[in-house]
């Protein structure tokens, strides 16, 4: 009873709650950041500041631009009808995000394979859908999902696999202070979960150094 919902629990998590239509306010950004270095105890009046709010306005709506992109229009016209049905892999995919419990950056790796079901995405799309949910407030975790969950209802996939590997600055600068952890997370949906050779040969793929390794 309990698992009544799991079926359907990638359709309604793929609903892209956090989208918002409304830009990042710049104005009110840069008067929050002076307030910012106020507390700070800084003098927002001194040189160097004086074009900082001005600055951090503009890099954290360039940081969180991903609320206002939307998945189907960035798929339009790049997915593709195919017999194929082999493991399509794109690995090393770097990425930048914000930790949304302490406003600052985790960065890293993303992983991603996943199993076609008669059509494909161009390849180029999936750097982008990774950034679309990177460039926001995000946790690790959710990020991973997303991902996942976007590339298995847009492709109606037999299976996605995602694997996130980062580093968190608020773990490495303060806190506990941990500079060589990577904090590493992973989603896999359909054929990837259920079919341990699915998964174990994804996990093998993007573990080889280059495409051009033997073994
Ligand atoms: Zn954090």
């Amino acid at each position: 009873m309990a698992k009544q919902g799991v079926k359907h629990r990638s359709q309604r998590q793929v609903e892209d709650v956090n989208v918002s239509n409304r830009s990042a306010d710049r104005n009110v950004l840069q008067s929050l950041v002076t307030e910012i270095l106020l507390a700070l105890g800084e003098k927002p009046g001194r040189n160097g500041l004086l074009k900082t709010p001005e600055r951090v306005a503009k890099a954290l709506a360039f940081m969180t631009q991903g609320y206002h992109r939307d998945i189907d229009q960035l798929l339009n016209g790049a997915l593709f009808p195919i017999e194929y049905d082999e493991m399509v892999i794109v690995k090393d995919i770097d990425f930048f995000s914000m930790c949304e419990h302490h406003l600052l950056p985790f960065y890293g790796r993303v992983h991603v394979g996943y199993l076609p079901n008669k059509k494909v995405v161009g390849l180029s799309k999936i750097p982008r859908i990774v950034d679309t949910f990177a460039r926001r407030l995000q946790v690790q975790e959710r990020l991973t999902v997303q991902i996942a969950e976007t590339l298995e209802s847009k492709l109606n996939a037999h299976g996605v696999g995602v694997v996130v590997e980062a580093r968190h600055l608020c773990m490495m600068m303060r806190g506990v202070e941990k500079q060589n952890t990577i904090a590493v997370s992973s989603s896999m949906l359909g054929a990837f979960r259920s079919q341990p050779q699915t998964r174990l040969e994804f996990l093998k793929l993007i573990r080889r150094g280059s495409v051009s390794d033997s073994d």
